[in-house]
């Protein structure tokens, strides 16, 4: 059995809610282990949580997708004897080729305070022996190897190798949104920075076209290699029945540019109220300012007004380079930009800068309509 210390930062500082944000930390590490298929055990311990396992270098690539962990580490378990910690760190070091003009440091830690050494003392003594032993050259700002040694109250444990993991907040722990998802390449980057942040998010897409959907399903797949802990279910609805009592309205009044923003607040409405009936409190969208000429702040508040839940924009500040980035390292890029058919209802020169006012004075000359034509009805 190999053993993964674990790392986790920010939600060590909960105060009260720390045990739950563990406990769930642990749930999603344990559900990342059971998707790969892999055995397991999760324990928590002080500051750390600890995975017995067998295949460590499956687990680590994958653990290091689970939100709410900092880094990793495989280590070795020794006895907490000062003569038994050196010599796995000495065998550690020997094997990653300290010696010559690979450089190494020795940084140790000691949450339990009974241990005759303290940390610099521990650091000094390993490291010595290491220097003796190897003719190795200590670097202490930027070492090609870091001895890390933590003293634990039964054994101690050593490693030479640190995973970097996302960081963020376990899935689960700031609730569920809802999240407008399309085929494009933003919104599945939105949708990641809120699982991020300890949400589950419950993708809603509008169906335009099969090709366009078939994108958003593959993502809604791509995005459950980090969804640990919280199963995705997409929500797929029509796009054209949702549109269809504005479109209709729209062209009678003469007033087709409005297309795409009545399709975003029809889109927003529906998500508000799946929202509503899943127990999700906010609805998510990939928009960032100014990045295509429909996506003005203006428009922005015209798309807002009157929708029921929060709506959440986590990219409203990148650049577009910044978002494609993301979308390459986390493996929704090469999905999104598969070639799809355009939205069907796409008008000629849709409106850049619409206004609460004018989107009033639309949303009377449409209810007008509505009525006017009930009464020839009846
Ligand atoms: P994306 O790359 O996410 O498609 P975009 O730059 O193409 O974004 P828009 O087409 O203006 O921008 O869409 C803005 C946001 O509206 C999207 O980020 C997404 O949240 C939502 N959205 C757009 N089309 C759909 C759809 N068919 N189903 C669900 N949500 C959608
Ligand atoms: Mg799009």
């Amino acid at each position: 059995m190999g053993l993964i210390l674990v790392r986790y930062g920010e939600i060590a500082l909960k105060g009260g809610n720390r045990h739950l944000f563990v406990s769930r930390l642990r749930r999603n590490i344990r559900d990342c282990l059971a998707a790969q298929g892999l055995a397991g055990e999760v324990t928590s311990e002080g500051q750390r949580i600890l995975v017995r396992t067998e295949l460590v270098e499956d687990a680590l690539g994958a653990l290091a997708r689970v939100f709410g962990i900092v880094s990793l580490s495989p280590v070795v378990e020794a006895p907490n004897t000062l003569n038994d910690i050196t010599a796995e760190a000495l065998r550690q070091a020997r094997e990653r080729g300290v010696g010559g003009e690979t450089t190494y440091c020795v940084r140790a830690r000691r949450p339990v305070k009974q241990f005759p050494l303290n940390s610099l003392q521990i650091n000094e003594h390993v490291g010595g022996a290491i220097h003796a032993a190897l003719q190795a050259r200590a670097d202490m700002s930027h070492p090609d190897v870091t001895v890390a040694i933590e003293v634990r109250q039964n054994n101690a444990l050593i490693s030479t190798r640190t995973i970097a993991a996302e960081g963020g907040l376990p899935i689960g722990s700031e609730g569920k949104v809802v999240v407008l998802l399309s085929g494009g390449i933003d919104s599945p980057v939105a949708a990641w920075m809120m699982m991020k942040r300890g949400c589950g998010i419950i993708p809603v897409h509008f169906s335009q076209s099969p090709g366009d959907t078939a994108k958003a399903l593959e993502n809604v797949e791509n995005l459950r290699r980090y969804s640990y802990g919280f199963d995705l279910r997409p929500v797929v609805l029509d796009h054209a029945e949702t549109l269809a009592p504005y479109l209709q309205g729209l062209q009678r009044i003469g007033q087709e540019r409005w297309t795409c923003l009545f399709c975003k607040r029809a889109m927003l409405a529906r998500a508000s109220q799946v929202a509503q009936e899943l127990g999700a409190h906010a609805v998510v969208m990939g928009d960032s300012l100014g990045q295509v000429a429909s996506q003005t702040l203006a428009n922005m508040e015209v798309v807002s007004f009157g929708v029921a839940k929060p709506i959440l924009r986590p990219l409203i500040g990148l650049d577009k380079m910044e978002i494609v980035a993301l979308a390459r390292r986390i493996g929704t890029y090469d999905t999104s930009i598969r070639e799809a058919e355009d939205c069907p209802f796409l008008p000629a020169g849709p409106v850049t800068r619409a206004s609460v006012g004018r989107l009033k004075g639309i949303l009377r000359r449409l209810k007008a309509l509505d009525e006017a034509s009930q009464a020839e009805e009846q």
